[in-house]
């Protein structure tokens, strides 16, 4: 195969995306032949990421039909971070943006992208202005989230920032070297350094279908987000047992003096017992559970299994041999 080189790839992780494909395609062709066509020819590159709908015929026609169009099928869903892992290890532009299938990132963004890119910045950040008409729980639970991270990792995550992004061919190099299996690329990103910068613009709304992102799924990305970054959920154990030993310490003192003073201990003492005891279990159980996410994931990726299982990749003029990850 002819290894044509691109300047830039695109990148989008695409799960039961049917409805948005069409117009996604039409979108993109008009990109590359309008704005993108200075830059020179654009990979574009789809990861099919275990759709249970028509997503992936769709792609791999497109593909047939259109040279530089890549189409990668996952063995099974793997989820939207390793969905993207899989395309970003794919690509072979001296660019690569990532943006998602349903158009809330117009591709016209990439232009301004580029333009920063070559003024020496590494990576940079789409930011939306304002979150279009995305409801007000999502809003309050992405900035709740935002700050927590921040405020437990040390590392600062540039605000309103999806996946829609830039990265130069050199981060993309570093970013292989990182082999998270609960990755969450918005912290690893700033995490390697290098140059960034943002570029500012106006999220639209989904052209159709609906957010893969329902509340459950988002709180396990926050713990991902959080334990890729910090252990210090860690050290909340140290800081319970002082705190509870002060108390109880106070509470043995208290005891003492009823007994020996007041010469109490008429009641049997069952409400005291009571509630050491729900508090002792309470906590424990809670920090079990953040000892168990650590410990679940230490064992994740002591396994060292491949992060994604590529099924099979569609170029023009066939070739669908599957490729050996490189994880
Ligand atoms: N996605 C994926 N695998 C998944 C979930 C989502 O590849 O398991 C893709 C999805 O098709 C979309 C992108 O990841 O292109 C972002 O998902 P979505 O737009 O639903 O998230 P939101 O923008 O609502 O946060
Ligand atoms: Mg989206």
């Amino acid at each position: 195969m002819a290894s044509r080189h691109y300047p830039l790839s695109i990148v989008i992780p695409i799960f039961n995306e049917e409805p948005a494909l069409p117009a996604l395609f039409r979108e993109l062709e008009q990109a590359c032949a309008m704005f993108l066509q200075p830059f020179g020819p654009v990979e574009i590159v789809l990861v099919n990421d275990g759709s249970k709908d028509r997503s992936w015929e769709l792609i791999a026609a497109q593909c047939g039909r259109q040279t530089d169009w890549v189409g990668v099928n996952l063995s099974r869903n793997f989820g939207h971070q390793l969905a993207l892992a899989a395309g970003l290890e794919t690509a072979r532009g001296d660019a690569v943006v990532s943006m998602d299938a349903d158009l809330q990132d117009p591709p016209a963004v990439i232009v301004d992208m580029l333009a920063a890119h070559r003024q020496g910045y590494d990576v940079v950040y789409g930011t939306r202005k304002d979150r279009g008409q995305e409801p007000f729980t999502k809003r309050i639970t992405a900035r709740a989230f935002y700050f927590l991270i921040e405020k437990l990792s040390g590392v600062a995550i540039p605000r309103n920032t999806g996946d829609f992004r830039l990265l130069s061919r050199r981060t993309l190099t570093e970013l292989a070297r990182l082999h998270e299996a609960h990755r969450f690329l918005r912290g690893l990103v700033p995490w390697i350094g290098f140059p960034q910068t943002q570029v500012y613009y106006d999220r639209a709304d989904r052209v159709a279908g609906e957010t893969h992102y329902p509340f459950r799924k988002m709180l396990r990305l926050a713990f991902d987000g959080i334990a890729s970054l910090s252990t210090k959920p860690l050290r909340l154990a140290y800081i319970f047992s002082l705190l509870l030993f002060a108390v109880f310490v106070g509470y043995i003192f208290y005891v003492l003096y009823d007994h020996f003073v007041r010469g109490g201990d008429l009641v049997p003492g069952w409400t005291s017992i009571m509630s050491a005891v729900t508090i002792f279990g309470t906590i424990q159980l809670l920090l079990l559970g953040v000892f168990g996410e650590y410990i679940g994931r230490i064992y994740e990726q002591a396994k060292n299994r491949p992060l994604y299982i590529i099924q099979e990749i569609k170029r023009t003029g066939g070739d669908p041999a599957p490729a050996a990850p490189k994880s």
